[in-house]
């Protein structure tokens, strides 16, 4: 008797065992069960002849949904890679690594596409006739020649035109199975190709060295200095061979302007995934990749689960980038799932950054992966000067020093743009009262409130509740209350009277909501719309503003002193990242950072050495201090309204790893944000010199956990290689 293993979505770690109703479904198949009371959509992962479980008592599948595969043994490798390593329920990593259109049981099948060909009225019709129609005439004229899509003739002719001849029935819409078309090897076309440069060749050729088996390559280059330009002439044979390409971007990073330069040198469709589209496009480009249809597909984090009938390369941009990291549920990291996904796939990796990660990094310089190193602007780009600004003793307006807008004017002047980051978003980070100094709090996270003058309103920026700006000191009644410190909306309103000729554009995610919003923004900069950027992280990601000549920091200091280990190396990279924002274009650009702390060793190794010198260092320090990458960590968090209850179950989960030696508990301590939407964080920080050793005592233990007596009563988690502590 066959016993069907099936990954359905029930957070436990196993797999539930069915028995076949008469036909045996395939290895990766969606099947409907009965689980319960409820109805479940689960995949079948094994087929077996035993089971742990009574046979007699094993219910059958109630339906087959698949009649091939959607798991290919390529994506099952990877999910049971994922459950293992991450230590998550298996029925939850394939929820995962499924769009969500088949999650909820959509046809994994292509839908019919809408044909429109002519009628015997329209074959034998008077073209004449429709000479006032232009655009009838043309589609008529078209549709003599060659068969349409309904959706191209609509998008070429016009609706009305594709209406009005259908009404006149001279056209008729028909509906055909979905043809898989693999025919983009074809249509390739290769445009707008430069001359690679001496250090751009070396690093295509040798990825070009390795294209039929698995190598990791770390493509180490300064903003600006042509990566993608290597990645576009890395890809270009695989392309030849009829292979696909997957590319990684940062969610910021996937701009209309990034996907139209794939999309220009091949001449071919590219396929995007990211969070905006519908689960019905989703599902589509799923669709097209698995069958081979399409040469390259873009996306951010999750595209990495993107089946591919024939894949060639891989490539993760901005490879260091935090948006890779999933911070809840199954906790992955999409970087090193790429790795494990080229291995599976016996096919090369590129990691492509200025600011590597320092695991990354260390992986290149111990030999594990090929290091490429891109040290010049490609074109005629320089690279910006750094320099830091001691504003001690300075006074600030709205968070500037006049030696700061004396620059800005400067530059200004010459016609050139200028970009200021600061990490805050609202118009002050607190309100304060001048009489008492009583600071307004969020009750549920004990963290001061943000005023938002727009919205008239003070804001948690941890939990997000909110309240009416107040009138009074709610301690002594005063109603001299002070905007302490500076955020992007005062920072705005300062310049725009500072500088009432020149026009500003805020781009934080207040102001930039949604895709499309950003999207507009940006191309309203690059037409030199905005003379003034002011902007937090979104800016620093990869975009392109060839006019901006100054970039100026202006709220650093706190993360210098920040208690996670991983501040200084996140630091490092912003302040790298966003210097490479300044002179792209012709323009010689500059970077200046406003700072109490200018000697700094931080600060100084940076704008003295740059980011390789800064991230040597940083490993050195890391190997002193035996953090990663030379330990491997995993985090229990828990959270409890009872701060006891976290501590206490935390104090459980510790005792169960204190019979292995070498592997070092912290805590629990509190976590670093200590309270959150009125939930009291705790943390464990398990480690080891050894990722096999952490990996083997957390999977001796996790199910224990499960058993804990206050398993039910916290909100715990588990992350491995934690990035936020
Ligand atoms: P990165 O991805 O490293 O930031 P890009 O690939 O975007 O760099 O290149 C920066 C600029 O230099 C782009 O405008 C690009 O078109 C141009 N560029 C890149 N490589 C070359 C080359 N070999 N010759 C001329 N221009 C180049
Ligand atoms: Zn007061
Ligand atoms: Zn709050």
């Amino acid at each position: 008797m066959s016993i069907i293993s099936i990954a359905l979505p029930i957070p436990k770690r196993q797999l539930f065992d069915y028995l076949a109703a008469d036909e045996i479904p395939k290895i990766g198949c969606r099947v409907r069960v009965s689980f319960g009371p409820r109805k479940l959509i689960g995949v079948v992962w094994e087929i077996n002849q035993e089971s742990d479980w009574d046979k007699n008592k094993l219910k059958k599948i109630e339906q087959i949904i698949d009649a091939q595969p959607i798991f290919d043994a390529t994506q099952r490798k990877l999910c049971s890679w994922l459950a293992q390593y991450y230590k998550h329920p298996i029925g939850d990593v394939v929820q995962s690594a499924m769009p969500v259109a088949l999650r909820k049981g959509e046809s994994s099948e292509a839908k019919p596409t809408n044909y429109l060909t002519l009628t015997d009225s329209g074959k034998t019709f008077d073209l004449s006739n429709l000479s006032r129609a232009p655009k009838q005439y043309s589609l008529l004229e078209k549709l003599n020649k060659v068969e349409l899509t309904k959706s191209q003739a609509n998008q070429d002719f016009g609706i009305s035109a594709v209406k009005a001849l259908l009404d006149k029935e001279l056209i008729q819409d028909v509906s055909k199975p979905h043809q898989i078309n693999t025919s983009w090897q074809q249509q390739i076309v290769v445009q707008g190709k430069p001359q690679a440069n001496v250090e751009q060749a070396l690093a295509i050729s040798s990825v070009e060295a390795k294209l039929a088996e698995f190598a990791c390559f770390l493509l180490d280059g300064i903003t600006g200095s042509g990566k993608t330009e290597v990645y576009l002439q890395a890809i270009e044979p695989v392309l030849k061979q009829g292979k696909q390409v997957l590319i990684l971007v940062p969610e910021i990073g996937l701009t209309p302007q990034t996907v139209h330069r794939f999309k220009y040198r091949f001449g071919i469709d590219v396929g995007i995934l990211h969070s905006g589209l519908t689960n019905t496009e989703r599902l589509q480009v799923w669709q097209k990749s698995k069958n081979g249809e399409l040469g390259i597909v873009i996306g951010t984090r999750s595209a990495i689960f993107t089946p591919m009938l024939n894949p060639g390369l891989l490539i993760v941009d901005e490879e260091h980038d935090a948006s890779y990291k999933q911070q809840d549920g199954l906790r992955y990291h999409a970087r090193d799932l790429a790795v494990v996904r080229a291995h599976a796939e016996n096919t090369p990796l590129i990691l492509g950054t200025a600011t590597p990660a320092l695991e990354t990094l260390n992986n290149a310089l111990t030999g594990k992966y090929h290091h490429l190193q891109l040290q010049q602007r490609a074109g005629k780009a320089s690279v910006a000067t750094k320099h830091v600004f001691d504003i001690r003793q300075q006074p600030l307006q709205f968070g500037i020093a006049q030696g700061m807008l004396d620059r800005i004017q400067q530059h200004l002047e010459q016609g050139s743009q200028v970009m200021l980051f600061i990490n805050r978003r609202g118009y002050a980070p607190a309100l304060m009262c001048h009489q008492c100094g009583h600071v307004e709090h969020c009750h549920r996270c004990d963290k001061p409130f943000t005023l938002h003058n727009q919205l008239y309103k003070l804001q948690c920026h941890h939990c997000g509740s909110a309240k009416p700006i107040p009138q009074q000191c709610n301690q002594c009644q005063s109603n001299e209350l002070n905007a302490m410190g500076v955020g992007t909306e005062q920072l705005e309103i300062g310049l725009n009277k500072y500088f009432p000729n020149y026009s500003n554009i805020r781009i934080d995610s207040d102001s930039a909501r949604g895709k499309s919003k950003l999207d507009t923004m940006l191309n309203s900069i690059n037409n030199n719309e905005h003379q003034i950027l002011i902007g937090t992280q979104i800016l620093s990601k990869g975009h392109h503003f060839p006019n901006v000549t100054l970039v100026l920091i202006l709220d650093i200091d706190g993360a210098l002193f920040s208690a996670d280990y991983r501040a200084a190396e996140n630091l490092a990279q912003l302040i790298t990242q966003l210097a490479g924002r300044a002179g792209r274009a012709e323009k010689p650009g500059e970077m200046w950072l406003q700072t109490h702390d200018p000697g700094h060793p931080l600060l100084q190794d940076l704008i003295n050495n740059g980011y390789g010198h800064f991230a040597q260092y940083a490993l050195l320090e890391r190997k002193t201090a035996n953090l990663p990458p030379y330990t491997y960590q995993a985090l229990f968090k828990a959270q409890a309204l009872n701060p006891k209850d976290a501590h206490t179950f935390l104090q459980n989960v510790a005792e169960l790893f204190s019979q292995y030696s070498d592997v070092w508990c912290l805590g629990p301590i509190p976590a670093l944000m200590e309270k959150r939407q009125g939930q009291y964080r705790m943390q464990l920080l398990l480690q080891a010199k050894q990722r096999s050793v952490l990996q083997h005592a957390l999977g001796q233990q996790v199910n224990q956990i499960e058993t804990l007596f206050l398993a039910n009563k916290v909100r715990w988690s588990l992350d491995i290689d934690p990035q936020d502590f």
